[in-house]
């Protein structure tokens, strides 16, 4: 199963990407990670991108589209694979269509989360996440549950993004309007894309996405 979760920055992508990695036994990409990965390690895609995402700008389509081909050819997106943070343009869309079709893949299911921008923002401001494993929390919606230690792998070392700054967020919020948001009408007319209620809170939200790839019609 090849899927694509939609959304704003601080929309849930990431969360329910992990829930849905486990669940359904399919690797979870996401474009971000993958740069923050090569802007901590010097390369040269890391360098060019950094400052963009520090101003909260798209990566050019064609840094981000060769980084993609790549990773769906690795051996763990064989038994399908989530994506998180990509495609963000219409480009992309384009490219991504002809890359698995060359691949002989199709993509199964577009899934938007709606979030209100009011709501993105306070998302946003309180995320962090382990420097160790990577496990996500949010200061109010998703503690630690003892202070300071990851209950995952017991670290006491958490990092916060440079772009979750107040003064990036519109700048991102902005971009996906502008930029991703075109991307809603391009899989409806794929008849690919369903909506669910980001609102609504973490559990709740993985029920509707299982409710959506649980469905018969889906598993074929
Ligand atoms: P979020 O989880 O808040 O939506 P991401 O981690 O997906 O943010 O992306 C962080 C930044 O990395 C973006 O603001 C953008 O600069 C860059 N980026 C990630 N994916 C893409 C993409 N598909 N195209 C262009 N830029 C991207
Ligand atoms: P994205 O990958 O779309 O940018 P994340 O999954 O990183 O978003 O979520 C952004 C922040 O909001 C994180 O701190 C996360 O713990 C929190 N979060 C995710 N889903 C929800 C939800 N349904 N309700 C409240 N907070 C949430
Ligand atoms: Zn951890």
């Amino acid at each position: 199963m090849n899927l694509i979760l939609l959304g704003p920055p601080g929309a849930g992508k990431g969360t329910q990407a992990k829930t849905l990695q486990d669940r359904y036994g399919i690797a979870q990409i996401s474009t971000g990670d993958m740069l923050r990965a090569e802007v901590k390690s010097g390369s040269a895609i890391g360098n060019e991108a950094r400052a963009i995402m520090e101003r909260g700008d798209l990566v050019p389509d064609a840094i981000i589209t060769a980084m993609l081909a790549l990773r769906v050819q690795k051996p763990d997106c064989a038994g399908g694979f989530i994506l998180d943070g990509f495609p963000r343009t219409v480009p992309q869309a384009e490219a991504l269509d002809v890359m698995l079709g060359e691949m002989g893949l199709a993509l199964n299911h577009v899934i938007e989360l709606q979030v209100d921008d009011a709501a993105l923002v306070e998302r946003i401001a309180g995320r962090f996440t382990c420097a160790s494993c990577g496990t996500g929390y949010h200061d109010r919606f998703k503690p630690t549950q003892q202070a300071g230690v990851c209950d995952v792998c017991g670290s006491h070392e958490f990092i916060r993004r440079a772009d979750d700054k107040a003064e990036t967020v519109a700048a991102r919020l902005d971009a996906y309007h502008r930029q991703t948001a075109p991307l809603l009408p391009y899989y409806q007319a794929q008849g690919k894309l369903h909506h669910v209620d980001g609102m609504a809170d973490m559990g709740s939200v993985a029920k509707q996405l299982a409710a959506i790839l649980d469905a018969p019609a889906s598993i074929a």
